[in-house]
Parts: structure tokens; C-alpha cells; sequence
């Protein structure tokens, strides 16, 4: 056993000086989607694309799937306990700990989702919503959370951040099994756009409260910036790092250092906004795409997973109809040996690995937070290292992968 809390825990793997494959983060917009028109109404084709997609009947769209979240607690309500895993996107979680009385972190299954064995441990009469988070892109036990909600009288949530529209289970989309769901067109999720996001439900009441409040205006700057950024952290990433003055600014480029550091207190006066006219109509686009890019995907994970099925160090992430995996992140979980080492040996060949999502609490501002045993929580995080699996990989980097990983000496 690791101690979770030994700092070497943290350190992200290397970069490779020379990338073989694409970044593990494959942004889907194209420069030309910024001015393609698809639609006289973008934003009324888009609702209903995303209604569609999702199983739903409304749409609210906005600046970003977590002003989804705060909606929830503040136009609709929950503002009692949320029920959570502790490895999750810690802004989302900042903005449910300002706005809620409180987080409490339920253990995940092997598959990194929610466990509602450990979620039906942690209610009390203060639980007020479970928050089933797609985590990577692998399906929830929605059975089981629905069956869970509706015995408590507790409102499911879906995180369906990492989750591709139109996948089903037991011919309901996923999307429309929780009370609602966000879900995010920003560029390391499965749309891969520029920012931008939605709050979905077929509950009229739901619908009702976050539909007649007001949003702020879109933000025009961050979307600038947003479109910059992308370009440089993972298009031209790649070469960046290649020059010496780009490996210093490697940390910075993936956004990870800055997405840990979130203060506490950032959200505590949080203005939910509007979806910038350009990211909708980028979002648009994308869904175009959306379908051929997480077959692509899904292809190239099971072909992954079938050169390395024989090798018992690797733990690989697994599609089943009830529990479908998009693969928007592939997750290899490092049985032997260490994943930093993994990934050391990973960059010398020119693939990028990561982790994206650290656990709540062993954070500031989480520590306190009431919790389950979460012993499998800190084992499966400390042992995931996230590959590259983008629809454009090919074959031949397929097998590639797969030998370098087979070739790997513990
Ligand atoms: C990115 C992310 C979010 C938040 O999405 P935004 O659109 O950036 O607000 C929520 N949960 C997870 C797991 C994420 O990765």
C-alpha cells in the first residue's frame, strides 16, 4: 500500500521532447467552425440537438457545464448535502461547497464511477443529492443510483461532463436518467469545443426555477482567450515543448496546476452566464463530428485493450451494454510497479500520459468534509495514467502503444 498523502503521489509524469502520438487532450474544433453557420437559430438548433442526444426535453445553455451545478443548488434549491466522489473536478466541487451546506465523498468502483453501496452508507436525513459523475467517460451505475434516489427521495444528478450524447442503458439515454444533467463543450471533453455548456432535465419544476433566472452576458474575453490557449496548449503543443524556452512553460500549458490550485473561495460569489453566440455555434459543429470521433475512439480503445489483455499489470478501462465506456479519457490502471515510471518510460518513447482528476480530500479546503472509507478511491487514483486515445490515432500508433507498454520492465 502507498500513503496517499506522499507528495511524489502528485507529481504529473514527464513530457516527451518528441510527441509520436497526439496529446492525450485532442481538442475537435476547427479554426473553420468559427464562422461555419449551420443554422439560421445556432442557439435553438443546438438546445435541440443536445435534448435529442441526451434523452431530454429542456435545455438551459450556458457559459459552462458548473453554472449548471450552481442553478441547482440556488434557483432550484439544493442547497443541503451533496453526495460526491472525492476524485472529481475540484472548481465544480468548489462551487457545490460554497453554495451547499456541505460535501460528503462516497468511495468509487473499479471502474472510477460512484459506488451506491458506499452512497447509501453516507445518507442522512440532511442528503440532498447524489452527483453520478460519467468519470472519464465510463457510464455510472445509473440502475442502481436511480433505484438508490428514488427509495431516499433524493435528486440524482448526472455529471455527464465526460459523457458523448445518444449511449444507452436499458434503452434510456444516459442524460436523462438523473433528475438533471450538465454537460460541457469545453475542449477536454468529448465535443472538444471552446467553453460553453448546459444544464439539461425533464422536470418541469427543475426546469421552471433555473430557466427564469437571469444569466450574465457571455464572456467574450475568456472565449478569446480560451481559443487562443487550446491552440497553444495542445495544437502547437507538440512543438512548443520541442523549443527550450517552451519545456518551461509545460506545467502552465495543461491547465492542470491551475485547476488544482482553484481557491475556496473563488465561487462564493458566482455569476452563472449566458453561451458566448460563437461557442454555440462551435458546439454545433462539433456535434457533427461527435458520433464518428467516440466510434473512432472506442474502436481504438478496444483494439488497446485487446493487445494488452494478457499482461496482468494493466487494470484496462471496460465497455459493457450496461455500463458503456466513451473513452473520452482512456484510464490504464497501473497494478505493479509505479505509474510515474510508466510514464517516464512512456515519454522516452514519445507518448504523453497524465492523471486530471486529484482526490478531494487530500485538498485543501476538502479535508474535513465528511466521507466513507475511500481506501479504493486512493488506490485506483494512485495507480490511473490516462493515454492518449483520440479518434485520429491510427493503427500502426495503436501497436505501437500496445508494445510499449508490453515492453515496459517493472
Ligand atoms: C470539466 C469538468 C467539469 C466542469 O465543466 P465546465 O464546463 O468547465 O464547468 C465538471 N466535472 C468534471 C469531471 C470535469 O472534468
Amino acid at each position: 500500500m502507498f500513503d496517499i498523502h506522499d507528495s511524489s503521489l502528485r507529481l504529473q509524469p514527464a513530457k516527451p521532447s518528441h510527441y509520436l502520438l497526439s496529446p492525450v487532450v485532442q481538442p475537435q474544433w476547427r479554426l473553420s467552425d468559427l464562422w461555419h453557420r449551420s443554422a439560421t437559430d445556432e442557439l435553438e438548433a443546438l438546445r435541440q440537438r443536445l435534448c435529442e442526444s441526451y434523452g431530454v426535453r429542456h435545455c438551459l445553455l450556458l457559459d459552462r457545464a458548473r453554472s449548471g451545478l450552481y442553478l441547482l443548488c440556488r434557483a432550484f434549491g439544493l442547497n443541503r448535502e451533496w453526495i460526491l466522489t472525492s476524485v472529481m473536478h475540484r472548481p465544480s466541487a468548489v462551487v457545490l461547497s460554497n453554495h451547499s451546506s456541505g460535501l460528503a465523498f462516497a468511495d468509487i468502483n473499479e471502474d472510477m464511477t460512484i459506488d451506491p453501496v458506499s452512497v447509501e452508507r453516507l445518507l442522512t436525513p440532511r442528503s440532498c443529492a447524489i452527483l453520478a459523475t460519467h468519470t472519464y467517460g465510463k457510464a455510472a451505475d445509473v440502475i442502481a443510483l436511480r433505484a438508490l434516489a428514488d427509495k431516499h427521495g433524493l435528486v440524482l444528478i448526472e455529471n455527464a461532463v465526460h459523457m458523448a450524447g445518444k449511449y444507452q442503458v436499458h434503452g434510456q439515454t444516459l442524460g436523462s436518467w438523473g433528475d438533471a444533467a450538465i454537460v460541457s463543450f469545453n475542449v477536454d471533453k468529448p465535443l472538444g469545443g471552446i467553453l460553453g455548456g448546459a444544464l439539461l432535465t425533464n422536470r418541469d419544476d427543475i426546469w421552471q426555477a433555473v430557466s427564469t433566472q437571469q444569466l450574465g452576458p457571455p464572456n467574450t474575453k475568456e472565449m478569446r482567450e480560451r481559443i487562443r490557449t487550446t491552440f497553444t496548449a495542445y495544437r502547437l503543443k507538440p512543438l512548443i515543448l520541442r523549443l527550450p524556452a517552451g519545456r518551461e512553460h509545460r506545467a502552465a500549458a495543461d491547465g492542470l496546476t491551475e485547476i488544482e490550485s482553484f481557491g475556496l473561495s473563488t465561487y462564493q460569489r458566482y455569476t452563472p452566464r449566458q453561451i458566448h453566440p460563437t461557442q454555440a455555434r462551435v458546439a454545433l459543429s462539433c456535434m457533427d463530428r461527435e458520433k464518428h470521433s467516440v466510434e473512432q475512439r472506442t474502436d481504438n480503445a478496444e483494439k488497446l485493450n485487446r493487445q494488452l489483455a494478457q499482461d496482468d499489470r494493466y487494470g484496462l478501462p471496460q465497455s459493457t451494454p450496461d455500463r458503456p465506456h466513451t473513452f473520452t479519457y482512456y484510464p490504464l490502471l497501473v497494478r505493479k510497479g509505479l505509474r510515474l515510471e510508466l510514464g517516464q518510460h512512456l515519454a522516452d518513447a514519445g507518448i504523453e500520459s497524465k492523471w486530471r482528476l486529484a482526490p478531494l480530500h487530500t485538498q485543501e479546503g476538502f479535508t474535513e468534509a465528511r466521507r466513507d472509507d475511500l481506501t479504493r478511491s486512493e488506490t485506483l487514483w494512485g495507480q490511473h495514467l490516462l493515454l492518449p486515445m483520440g479518434p485520429s490515432i491510427t493503427q500502426s500508433q495503436i501497436d505501437y502503444l500496445a508494445n510499449t507498454l508490453l515492453r515496459w520492465k517493472v
